[in-house]
């Protein structure tokens, strides 16, 4: 069975001030209970190597927010996936719906940027979702099939890569999908994976994403072919997270 992986995604929040959060964490994951899952923090570039070097001691791993999907050149403000690794990266988000919706990221950029991770030696973490008017057409599993095959490296079988299902309405709205929604969008995304990449389709990890806090994560995290979560708002406070980490 998989190791469950929880990983907090800091956004655009937090500076210097959240490595004070981040010590917290650390200390609390050493001195409680082993984690029984992998800890991702993925903060705002900037204070990314001191992420994955205070993190180091207590086991957190960090990861980017986003990559380019070339190895260097001209793109002013942009950061390449290997600048990511050398800053001690291990993960990288991309396709977050954010970046999806701000920055019009189609799959076919999605799935470049998660080549590039690979490439640099990152474990992308692929983020898909449906938005509140597709799933209240009823074509929700439709709009994330395509997501899926459109975002997913085809070589991906040979990598570690992450999917993360994050429900576009369920973001930053305290509202969430029922369980039995959850679980019927995760089975069909085990599906899509196993047919696509057969027995390796079995060992990718599909995270839920969108509103998860200390209140609903037990109940969301044992829900079949959860493998762990991507958390926003709820992975800024040390206690939050930590609690949401403990419910795995
Ligand atoms: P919230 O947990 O704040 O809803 O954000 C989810 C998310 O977008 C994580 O990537």
């Amino acid at each position: 069975t998989l190791t469950p992986l929880i990983a907090g995604n800091w956004k655009m929040n937090g500076g210097r001030a959240s490595l004070d959060e981040l010590q917290s964490l650390a200390d609390m994951l050493t001195t409680g209970e082993a984690p029984r899952a992998v800890v991702v923090v993925c903060p705002p570039a900037t204070i990314l190597a001191a992420v994955a070097r205070q993190g180091a001691s207590s086991g957190i791993l960090a990861g980017g927010q986003d990559c380019h999907a070339a190895a260097s050149g001209a793109h002013t403000g942009d950061i390449a996936a290997g600048m990511l690794a050398d800053a001690g990266a291990q993960y990288v988000i991309v396709g977050h719906s954010e970046r999806r919706a701000a920055y019009a990221e189609t799959d076919a950029d999605v799935r470049a940027k998660a080549e590039a991770a690979i490439g640099a030696g990152l474990k992308p973490i692929i983020c898909v979702g449906e938005i509140e008017a597709e799933r209240d057409s009823g074509n929700a599993e439709t709009v994330v099939a395509a997501q899926l095959a459109g975002s997913i490296p085809d070589h991906a079988g040979q990598h570690e890569v992450i999917v993360a299902y994050e429900p576009v309405w369920a973001i930053g709205t305290g509202r969430t999908p029922t369980g039995e929604e959850i679980a019927q969008m995760h089975g069909r995304i085990r599906a899509i994976l196993a047919d696509r990449f057969g027995e390796k389709g079995a060992a990718i990890r599909i995270l839920y994403g969108g509103s998860l806090k200390p209140q609903n994560a037990r109940e969301i995290l044992a829900i079949d072919n959860v493998n762990g979560g991507l958390v926003g708002g709820a992975s800024l406070l040390a206690k939050d997270f930590y609690t949401i980490i403990s419910a795995v």
